[in-house]
């Protein structure tokens, strides 16, 4: 038995079997977790496509107020969510941990609330009148990662709802039930089957994402799943938004303060202990103060405790499952073999759990696994440079382009660097700052369309033209 059900059609559902959630922090087991099948799939798509003949139609204000809505919910059960997301996710609760993703997720909602798609007119005079309208697209499948779990849930699911479409969700099964019972909770403020949840093993992610009564999905997780899931809406054309895995470069110019920028580093590459697809996952510094930079960037890391997400001492939690963590010391041993200088961390201690200390790789070269691969956990690699047209071509010469920065006292001469770099976003003296009203997403292969703000909201809708 588990006390953790899908929702479907404003109901609770159970499945015949279940599976453990771990609780990465200890080893320990988080919760059971349903296990659905393909027919709850197709169930759930059934429920958002009914409940879609009157969502599509509700009054905009209806739509707005319901993410509104959405937000006082989840503002309402915070706490209870950021203990369970804690739990399974292994984030603390403190800093940018799981109280600041429920916060965050309450917040998109609620500015959600106040974006429109107000009708275009193209043309109006004697000639003609021509308007564009902004229409919803149908059932939307939202397939989320374990890294931000309910932030990046309500990221997909409340613009699509705001501009009128259904959805179902499928979580990650490494973090499925925070939004089980998220789902739950907003489905007391949201009509049934607006918004609808399913869990289960790997092969129903694949039964949504090509469904064929599915119009769009959106997807956050990795290139190569990303692929896949473009092939599999290839069949009926679904809409796509794909927001995917990055391997975002960081340049400190000469001119920087290594003492000032520390602190922004270190939070630009290690939030979320380095599981964030817009993390700073490679800095370049310049050799005139590339010593200095390694070594307040060390002794600012060194300060910061790592542990269980359940210890209020923590500050940052463990790496969230067994795989990553396998990834994670395989590209350090990879690195160390091949000339990395270990300036922290390095080493993981034997215990429960997939805590792994904080890390940093000087010496880093391009062409090491850890500068070309992400690693998407608690390690940065800082590369050594003396021309900045060279570490602008490193910078730029992955197939990937999800954030970077430059870091400079000149304003000037950073933003101007900062625009040659191939990123769908760019900070100066920063990295991975989001706002839900400026564009997030991807260039080259980190991702297909734009998340947030009025140019989100876009995305989970189609145009229509009126000549009348
Ligand atoms: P994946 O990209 O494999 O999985 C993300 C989500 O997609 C999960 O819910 C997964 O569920 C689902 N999924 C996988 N295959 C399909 C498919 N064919 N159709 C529909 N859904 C599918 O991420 P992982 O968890 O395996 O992590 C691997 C790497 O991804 C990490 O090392 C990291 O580099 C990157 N990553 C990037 C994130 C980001 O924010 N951009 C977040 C998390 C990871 P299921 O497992 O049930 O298939």
């Amino acid at each position: 038995m588990t006390d953790y059900t899908m929702t479907i059609g404003g109901k609770a559902v159970t499945a015949a079997t279940t599976f453990d959630v771990i609780n990465p922090s200890t080893g320990g087991i988080a919760g059971a977790c349903p296990s659905g099948t393909a027919d709850d799939v197709n169930a759930a798509v059934a429920a958002a496509k009914e409940a879609y003949k009157t969502w599509s139609v509700a009054d905009d204000e209806v739509r707005a107020q319901a993410c509104r809505d959405m937000s006082a919910a989840l503002t309402e059960h915070a706490d209870e969510l950021a203990i369970l997301l804690s739990l399974e996710q292994g984030k603390p609760r403190a800093g940018l941990g799981a109280d600041f993703e429920l916060g965050g997720a309450a917040g998109w909602a609620a500015n959600t609330a106040e974006l429109s798609l107000p009708v275009e007119i193209i043309q109006d005079n004697n000639q003609a009148k021509i308007e564009v309208h902004r229409k919803p697209l149908g059932v939307v499948a939202s397939i989320t990662p374990w890294n931000w779990p309910l932030m990046i849930g309500v990221w997909h699911f409340a613009p699509a709802i705001r501009a009128g479409n259904t959805v179902v969700i499928k979580p990650s099964p490494y973090t499925p039930l925070s939004t089980l019972r998220m789902v739950e909770i907003l489905n007391t403020v949201l009509p049934a089957g607006v918004l609808n949840v399913v869990t289960g093993p790997d092969s129903i992610g694949p039964v949504l994402t090509s469904h064929p009564d599915v119009a769009k999905v959106t997807f956050t997780g990795s290139t190569p799943t990303g692929k896949r899931v473009m092939a599999s809406a290839s069949d009926t054309l679904k809409r796509l938004t794909l927001e995917l895995g990055g391997n975002d470069a960081g340049i400190v110019l000469p001119d920087a303060d290594p003492k000032e920028i520390a602190e922004g580093l270190f939070w630009g590459a290690f939030i979320n202990s380095g599981q964030t697809c817009a993390c700073m996952k490679r800095l370049y510094v310049h050799d005139s103060i590339y010593d200095a930079v390694c070594d307040e960037l060390a002794a600012f890391a060194a300060n910061i405790p790592v542990g269980a997400g359940s210890d209020a001492n923590s500050v940052l939690g463990p790496v969230q499952n067994a795989t990553q963590l396998a990834l994670v010391e395989e590209l350090i041993a990879d690195a160390k073999a091949n000339g990395g200088r270990v300036i922290l961390g390095g080493e993981r201690a034997e215990g429960a759990g997939y805590l792994h200390p904080l890390t940093l790789i000087a010496d880093a070269k391009d062409g090491m696994r850890l500068v070309d691969e992400e690693q998407f956990g608690p390690v940065l690699p800082i590369i050594r440079y003396t021309d900045v047209e060279d570490a602008l071509a490193s910078a730029n010469a992955l197939s990937v382009g999800l954030g970077a920065s430059v870091w400079s006292k000149d304003l000037e001469a950073a933003k101007k660097l900062a625009l040659r770099m191939e990123s769908g976003s760019v900070w100066v003296n920063g990295h991975g700052g989001l706002n839900p009203n400026a564009p997030f997403g991807g260039v080259k292969q980190s991702g297909v369309g734009r998340q947030f703000g009025v140019e989100g909201l876009k995305e989970f809708t189609c145009m229509q033209t009126l000549h009348a």
